[in-house]
């Protein structure tokens, strides 16, 4: 159904719709009126079990949830230097609807167990990666040490392709060319 779908963690104040009675259990925060439309009694968000099919509305308290250490987050690559890159986090915990607008840094030391000698080496720009916070203030310092994390998508350096996973390596397939980098083990192309 792409309609639960799209109401997953959307944010409802009361009155709001959020189907019918046909369609979902009732579950906490929601109740059906006299036309048998199920509806919000909160200020919240949806949240939709999907195997229970129920229904249910979440209060959410005051700000939105930001980076704790020990998250796990993804982002982009929005800068690069030799020794640090930058990160524009657009989740955290695999939570989509806990966009976020906070920043990761990565030093050069905290990207693998291994010894790397430049950033070049592990990241590029426009690079999707995972990593897990290690510091409670924004910019938030981030790690890549372990082996899910790293780059989950890379792009070509010579023809911008998506690169895809081939052993430790990544390969073009349409140029043919191998890049080093570090990897996550939940790469998304193979
Ligand atoms: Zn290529």
């Amino acid at each position: 159904m792409t309609t639960s779908k799209s109401r997953q963690g959307m944010p409802v104040t009361p009155g709001d719709e959020l189907g019918v009675e046909e369609e979902y259990f009732l579950g906490q925060g929601a109740y059906i009126d006299d036309r048998g439309i199920i509806r919000s009694q909160l200020v919240g968000r949806v949240l939709i079990d999907i195997v229970k099919r129920n229904i249910s509305v979440r209060h959410v308290k005051g700000k939105p949830y930001v980076p704790k250490v020990g998250d796990i987050v993804e982002g982009i690559i929005s800068g690069i230097s030799e020794d640090l890159v930058f990160v524009d986090i657009y989740t955290i915990e695999e939570k989509p609807s806990r966009s976020t607008d906070f920043t990761g840094i990565i030093h050069v030391s905290q990207v693998s167990p291994e010894y790397i000698e430049t950033m070049y080496d592990a990241f590029r720009l426009g690079y999707v990666i995972r990593a897990r916070v290690i510091t409670d203030y924004n910019p938030y310092q981030l790690t890549t040490k372990e082996p899910g994390l790293g780059v989950i998508v890379a792009f070509c350096s010579k023809c911008g392709a998506i690169l895809r996973k081939s052993d430790n390596r990544l390969v073009c397939p349409v140029c043919g060319n191998v890049e080093n980098r570090k990897i996550s083990v939940m790469y998304l192309f193979r």
